[in-house]
C-alpha cells in the first residue's frame, strides 16, 4: 500500500522567504551592533510559536476548498503576543513569520507592552462571497484558538481583513467561551467594543511620521503614494489635509498623476465606486512602475512587501520615503537609497499607528470603558512623536539609518527583557 505524502515546500523562493530573510537580515545586523551573544540571537531569530491548519470552506455551490492558514507568535517576552491576520493568496509561513517579528520590534520600539504575532490565511477574500467568507474566517479562528485570547494574543486587521472580519473573531472566540471577550482582538466596530480613531490610525500615524520626518511647512509638499487600500488611502487624504499635494498614486488596477495635486477626497469615492483608481477622469493614467520615479519630496509605499527593490531604487527621486506598508524595501533597496542620500522612515515606526491604537482598544476593553478622539489622538502623537525623536537621536548620535536606529532600539529592548526574565528551566 502507498501513501501519498503531501509535498512539501519547493525550494521556491517565494516573495515570503524574500520577506523573512529581509527581517532576519535586519535582526543580525542589529544584533551585531547591540553585541548579543549567539544563543541570543538565534533565540530572537526564531518563533516562539508557529501554527499552521488547514481551513476546510463550504463554497455556495456545495463543493469544498481547503485552504491554508498560519498564526506565528514570534515573541512574548515583553507582553502578549500581537498582530494581524493577512487573507492574501500568496501568503505563506515565511511571510507570516516575518510579519510577526516586525510586530515584535515594532511593540517594541513604541513602548507598548506586547510581543509579536501574525496571522495569515491563503485565500483571495475578493474571489469569496460574503457568507463564504464568514465561514472561512470561523472555522479559521477555531483552528487557532488555542493560541489566541486577550491576554495571549491578539488579533487585529490587516491586507485583506476588516472591522467586519474582526467581529466574526470576536463572535467565534466568545461563542466558545461562553461569554463575550471583546478584548481578543482589536480593530472591532464600535458597537463591540471598537476605539475611535483605530480605522484610520495606521495612516494617521503615517501622516504624523511623514510631518517630523519633513521638518518644514508641509504647504505644497510633493507625494506620490504606491498602494490606495485602506492604509494608503487615507495616508494620503491626511497628508492633503496637512497640506501636502499629492500628485501622484496606484493600486493594483493602475495608476494616475496630476502635477497641479489629485482631489484625494473625489479620488477616494472613484474608488469607492469603481474598485480602484484606473479611470478616474480628473488625472492623468500613468504606468504603475513610473510612479517610482517621480520627482517628489515624499514617497508612501503602503502596499505589500518587496515593492522597492535593487531594480528600482537606483531610479527613485524622492528625498523622504515613509514606508506604510510591512517590509516595502529590501535591504538591497535599502543599501541604494542610503547610499542615494535618501531617508528612510521604516515600517516599524512609520506604521506603527494600527498597533498603537490597537492597544488603547485593548486597555479601553480590559477597563470596560470608552476614550473620546480627543484622548485618542493625544496618545497616538505621543507615543509615534517619542519614538520618532529615540530613533532619529539614536541614528544621529551612532551614524546609523533611521531602520537601522529603530532594529536596535526594538531589538535592544526585547533582549533587555530576556536578559531580566532569566531562562527556564
Ligand atoms: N496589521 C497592523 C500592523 O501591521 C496592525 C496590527 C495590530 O493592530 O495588532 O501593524
Amino acid at each position: 500500500m502507498s501513501i501519498m505524502v503531501p509535498s512539501t515546500t519547493p525550494a521556491l523562493i517565494t516573495p515570503g522567504r524574500q520577506a523573512l530573510d529581509s527581517a532576519l537580515h535586519q535582526l543580525d545586523r542589529a544584533a551585531a551592533h547591540l553585541g548579543l551573544d549567539d544563543g541570543l540571537r538565534t533565540m530572537l531569530a526564531t518563533p516562539r510559536r508557529s501554527l499552521t491548519v488547514s481551513v476546510p470552506v463550504r463554497r455556495e455551490d456545495g463543493s469544498l476548498d481547503v485552504v491554508q492558514g498560519f498564526r506565528v507568535q514570534h515573541n512574548v517576552s515583553r507582553g502578549p503576543a500581537k498582530g494581524g491576520i493577512r487573507f492574501h493568496p500568496a501568503t505563506d509561513i515565511h511571510e507570516v513569520t516575518a510579519l510577526a517579528m516586525w510586530m515584535t520590534w515594532k511593540c517594541a520600539l513604541v513602548g507598548i507592552p506586547y510581543g509579536g504575532a501574525k496571522g495569515g490565511v491563503a485565500v483571495d477574500p475578493t474571489g469569496l462571497t460574503t457568507r463564504e467568507l464568514e465561514r472561512l474566517t470561523r472555522r479559521y479562528v477555531n483552528e487557532i484558538l488555542p493560541l489566541i485570547g486577550p491576554e495571549k494574543d491578539i488579533p487585529a486587521p490587516d491586507v485583506g481583513t476588516d472591522e467586519q472580519t474582526m467581529a466574526w473573531i470576536m463572535d467565534t472566540y466568545s461563542v466558545n467561551a461562553g461569554y463575550s471577550v471583546p478584548g481578543v482582538v482589536t480593530g472591532k466596530p464600535m458597537t463591540l467594543g471598537g476605539s475611535l480613531g483605530r480605522g484610520g490610525a495606521t495612516s494617521r500615524g503615517v501622516q504624523i511620521a511623514a510631518l517630523a520626518a519633513l521638518g518644514r511647512s508641509p504647504e505644497g509638499v510633493t507625494v506620490a503614494v504606491q498602494g490606495f487600500g485602506k492604509v494608503g488611502a487615507l495616508a494620503a487624504q491626511y497628508l492633503a489635509d496637512a497640506g501636502c499635494k499629492v500628485v501622484a498614486v496606484s493600486d493594483i488596477t493602475g495608476a494616475v498623476h496630476d502635477g497641479r495635486g489629485i482631489d484625494v477626497a473625489a479620488l477616494r469615492a472613484w474608488v469607492a465606486e469603481s474598485g480602484g483608481v484606473r479611470g478616474y477622469a480628473q488625472a492623468d493614467a500613468m504606468a504603475h512602475d513610473d510612479l517610482f520615479e517621480l520627482d517628489v519630496d515624499v514617497l508612501v509605499p503602503a502596499a505589500l512587501e518587496g515593492a522597492i527593490t535593487e531594480a528600482n531604487a537606483p531610479r527613485i527621486r524622492a528625498r523622504l520615503v515613509v514606508e506604510g506598508a510591512n517590509g516595502p524595501t529590501t535591504p538591497e533597496a535599502d543599501a541604494i537609497l542610503a547610499a542615494n542620500g535618501t531617508t528612510v522612515v521604516p515600517d516599524i515606526l512609520a506604521n506603527a499607528g494600527g498597533v498603537i491604537v490597537s492597544y488603547l482598544e485593548w486597555v479601553q476593553n480590559l477597563q470596560a470603558c470608552s476614550w473620546s478622539s480627543g484622548e485618542i489622538e493625544l496618545k497616538l502623537r505621543e507615543l509615534m512623536l517619542n519614538a520618532f525623536d529615540e530613533v532619529t537621536a539614536l541614528a544621529a548620535e551612532r551614524g546609523l539609518t533611521l531602520r537601522q536606529a529603530a532594529h536596535v532600539i526594538g531589538v535592544s529592548r526585547v533582549a533587555e527583557a530576556h536578559r531580566m526574565r532569566g531562562l527556564y528551566p
